[in-house]
């Protein structure tokens, strides 16, 4: 059989998607699993979004679209957008993908060459380490640990932007570790990035929508407005909306990159499809209580999280304030034993805690940190205390 290409060899399949088959097995298989893996929302948009998929079925022209986006959709992130606080956009600056997963790949492939350095924090989305491998591009890994609340600190980029890095990424709310960067914290971070010219800024900040105690969401080009010309906000609406399976991703930045973006969709995937095009105009420009209510629940569900974790000795969690995740560091069980099974690492901690309690949660190497686990806490309500009852049993029950 002739040798498939060096790249696919690089890519692995994600760790989520591991734990997420293994718990979906069991579950199968008859055991009770409550799942704490995947970072999808248990809801649905509201109910205008299928009114207008409905009404565009009614017309479809069943023809290609776009490669940049309709000009209906690009209107309405652009509102989007300014209401975050971004300005000065226009059509030009904007560019559609298949969910923000295909738009952050064709940045990687408009912005790097093979053996460019692209410079991100651990924790990281597991995704960004494969698609720096998929192009060729040599990762940075700036680890934030723990004890520095997983957050990247101004003379550690300024370190990393010495190597002239091709790229920045930059991911506020953070998956996994739900942390959410204050106004001041990114005001000394853009003070650093304004000192480094040659690095491109790609800000991945999906889970913008989500930002819990009046934090607010903030981004490096409102502290300093001249990185605009070097810096691509990627959005989606999957986490926001509730809709993950529609698959919309969109981009913001200079024109050149938009440009750029849109020529790889000409020949990756031609456009969107214009039922999906009329259900992303209804989500953006259509009443916001949806995320609104979500964003109030999963700050409540933060809560009971951060609560019982922390009553079990031994584990630190920096407290999330965005997104829905949290990010426990698990290493004082490492070391010990669960019954007869030796927990030596934050692998061995996931498999044994499935296998005994029924709690499926990532380990967090697959994010580039292995003294933590990931817990998505999208359940349903009714999930979230007792799945985290058996996360306490289990530390309690290791010798
Ligand atoms: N960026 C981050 C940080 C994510 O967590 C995810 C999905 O989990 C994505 C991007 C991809 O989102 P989409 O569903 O729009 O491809």
């Amino acid at each position: 059989m002739p040798q498939l290409a060096q790249r696919v060899g690089r890519a692995k399949p994600s760790a989520i998607m591991v734990i997420a088959e293994k718990a979906r097995q069991l579950k199968a298989a008859g055991r009770d699993i409550i799942s704490f893996s995947i970072g999808v929302p248990n809801f649905l948009p509201g109910e205008h979004v299928y009114a207008a998929a409905r009404e565009a079925l009614s017309h479809d022209s069943g023809q290609y679209g776009s490669n940049r986006g309709a000009e209906p959709l690009l209107d309405a992130f652009l509102k989007h957008i300014e209401a975050l606080g971004f300005r000065g956009y226009g059509r030009m600056n904007l560019s559609i993908g298949i969910g923000a997963k295909q738009v952050l790949y064709n940045l990687a492939e408009a912005l790097l060459d093979e053996g460019d350095e692209i410079a991100f924090a651990a924790p990281f989305w597991t995704t960004y380490r494969d698609i720096a491998d998929i192009v060729g591009a040599k990762a940075n890994i700036l680890h934030c640990g723990p004890e520095r609340n997983y957050k990247l600190v101004p003379a550690q980029l300024d370190a990393a932007l010495a190597r002239r890095p091709k790229v920045f990424l930059f991911n506020n709310p953070s998956n996994p570790t739900g942390m959410v960067y204050t106004r001041e914290e990114i005001a000394a971070l853009a003070d650093v990035l304004a000192d480094h010219p040659d690095t491109w800024i790609v800000t991945d900040d999906i889970y913008n929508s989500m930002v819990f105690d009046g934090i607010g969401y903030h981004n490096f080009v409102f502290a300093r407005p001249e990185l605009k010309d070097r810096l691509v906000f990627v959005d989606s609406l999957s986490k926001t909306y509730g809709m993950p399976g529609w698959r919309v991703g969109l981009m913001a930045g200079p024109e050149a990159v938009a440009r750029a973006v849109t020529t790889l969709n000409s020949n990756h995937i031609t456009s969107l499809p214009e039922v999906i095009t009329a259900a992303a105009v209804a989500a953006l420009a259509g009443p916001q209580d949806v995320p609104q209510a979500k964003c109030a629940e999963f700050a409540a569900k933060r809560d009971t999280v951060v609560a019982a974790l922390a009553a079990i000795p031994g584990v630190v969690c920096p407290r999330p304030q965005g997104a829905f995740y949290a990010f426990p560091d698990i290493s004082a069980a490492f070391g010990r034993r669960h019954g007869d099974t030796p927990i030596d690492s934050d692998v061995a901690f996931c498999a044994a805690l499935l296998e005994a309690k029924g709690v499926a949660c990532v380990p967090g190497s697959a994010f580039g940190e292995p003294r933590a686990m990931r817990i998505s806490y999208t359940c349903p309500a009714a999930q979230l205390q007792p799945g985290l009852e058996r996360i306490q049993a289990f530390f309690a029950e290791l010798t």
